[in-house]
């Protein structure tokens, strides 16, 4: 039976893990995308945007979950019957075809429902192609909205990058889909073309009316085209809202790093509307946070007043190391406290002058700490030693050998190293978030497991690492089987 799920939401994504062999690519993520939504999917590279909207096509199946379209379960239907057609950044158009024939091929597919009447006169349902005529219609009418009516004739060779895209867009919209799937459609143009197609694509989806689902690394394109935003980080969501949410309100560190130029510092939330960070005391907006609970703040560049030294206002007291002027602005960097700012201003301060800053409770942002503990599961297997990650670590442990263990490891228990040699895991350094006083930097190690580390040294992306633990402070947790378990209960 067919299930029956509020209409206004088109798409609706349940529980759905995607796993392959043993990484976990989407992590039982929950999505409800509105009917007539520009919705786009943003995150780095590897973080499963593409491995999502594929399964919202149909052309992967989630490994757990349920995926609505239209308030029908299409989890296991194939692509070709679901109401969605996708446009790939490689424009995949058939070279030996002009640019209508590659426009017309789905519909000379495409079967339809006819109502025909019989030789006693009675209406039959029965099912019929497009004729010629209704297929140069629909062709026309989607190159027409492409800006290429009078490409038709032309072959797709001929055509420039950005050309050949606007086919790729006509053959999907040909088929009247009820959404469309874009997988990074401008990732091959170069920064002109990208700015000309973007308004394009915003100007297609205000007059198609239809739903417009958008995969994208570029933070720019995504707060620029659409009406909601999904930020996700290792295959789970880290928050959905429009461009100003994700933008003013991030709900985390790494929402608010990806999003745009940001300062992001840890702090301690004494009391409602009273954080201290950098040694100093701020008056912010929030509340809620239990006392002395440390936090993650952002704040963004533009958000920070500079005023002379000798101000009586300002709450910290910087030194300008750098100024770019930006064409209406000028970005600074700025010591204060032990913390480099960047700011941006239209009052110019110059390399090295003294400066006090303001920044006012509205440009404080307070967010929950991300986790801070690492957590594998792992195998006893020899005296005071603990196997994750494809490495043996020495710990201090009772347990026999075989056991299998939770093991925790706190971001502060790790150290790298750049002679891998001289750790027992090899791994490479993918992201790094300046918190102030430290940076946070994970790690990818070779065995396919993400890893952080609290460090105050420097790593560049792309850095080859060894990881060194620190043993006491990793925590054990013996792992129950399922069967002793049920014999518990
Ligand atoms: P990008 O912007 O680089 O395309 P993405 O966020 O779209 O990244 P996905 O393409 O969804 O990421 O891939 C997420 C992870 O899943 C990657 O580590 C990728 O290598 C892995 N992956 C994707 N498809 C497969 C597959 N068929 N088999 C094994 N691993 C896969």
């Amino acid at each position: 039976m067919r299930e029956q799920r509020t209409f206004d939401k088109i798409i609706e994504v349940k529980n759905v893990t995607k796993t392959f062999g043993e990484t976990t690519v989407i992590d039982d993520i929950n999505l409800s995308i509105r009917r007539g939504q520009f919705v786009t999917l943003l995150g780095p590279s590897g973080c499963g945007k593409t491995t999502l909207l594929r399964m919202i096509a149909g052309f992967t199946t989630p490994t757990d979950g349920t995926i609505f379209i239209e308030g029908q379960n299409v989890t296991d239907m194939p692509p070709y019957k679901r109401p969605v057609n996708t446009v790939f950044q490689k424009y995949a158009l058939f070279p030996h075809l002009n640019v209508f024939k590659n426009v017309a091929f789905g519909l000379k597919l495409k079967r339809i429902e006819d109502d025909k009447v019989n030789a006693r006169g009675e209406k039959q349902k029965t099912m019929r192609k497009f004729t010629k005529e209704e297929i140069a219609e629909k062709v026309n009418r989607a190159l027409k909205l492409v800006g290429l009516e009078d490409y038709g004739h032309r072959d797709v060779n001929s055509l420039s990058g950005g050309q050949q895209q606007r086919v790729a867009i006509a053959r999907a919209l040909v088929c009247e889909p009820k959404v469309l799937l874009l997988d990074e459609p401008l990732g091959a143009l170069d920064l002109k073309m990208r700015k000309e197609m973007q308004i394009e694509l915003m100007k297609m989806h205000r007059e198609l009316g239809i739903t417009f689902i958008y995969v994208t690394h570029d933070q720019e394109e995504a707060l620029t085209m659409s009406d909601v935003v999904v930020v996700l980080n290792d295959g789970v969501i880290q928050q959905i809202g429009t461009p100003k949410q994700v933008y003013d309100e991030p709900a985390n560190a790494f929402v608010a790093d990806f999003i745009g130029e940001s300062n992001v510092i840890s702090g301690t939330m004494l009391k409602d509307f009273d954080v201290s960070f950098l040694g100093a005391e701020f008056v912010c907006e929030d509340k809620g946070f239990a006392k002395n609970e440390k936090v993650d703040l952002v704040i963004r560049p533009e958000d920070i007043k500079l005023l002379p030294e000798t101000a009586a206002e300002g709450q910290l007291l910087g030194t300008v190391i750098s100024t770019v002027f930006k064409g209406t602005w000028y970005e600074m960097e700025i010591m204060a406290n032990d913390y480099e700012f960047t700011v941006q201003s239209t009052v110019e301060a110059k390399p090295g002058q003294n400066v006090k800053m303001l920044i006012e409770p509205d440009g404080i942002h307070i967010m929950k700490k991300l986790r801070t503990v690492n957590e594998f599961e792992g195998e006893i297997d020899g005296e005071n030693s603990v196997y994750i990650c494809g490495g043996s670590f020495e710990v201090d442990t009772n347990l026999e050998k075989g056991t299998a263990v939770k093991v925790l490891v706190p971001f502060d228990g790790v150290e790298l190293t750049d002679d891998e040699d001289d750790g027992v895991i090899g791994a490479n350094v993918t992201h790094v978030l300046y918190k102030g006083s430290y940076y946070q930097v994970q790690i990818y190690t070779d065995t396919d497991e993400d890893f952080y580390i609290d460090t105050t040294d420097e790593w560049d992306i792309g850095d080859r690492v060894g990881v060194i633990i620190d043993k006491s402070k990793v925590t054990l947790e013996v792992i129950e089987e399922e069967s002793e378990k049920d014999d518990k209960e």
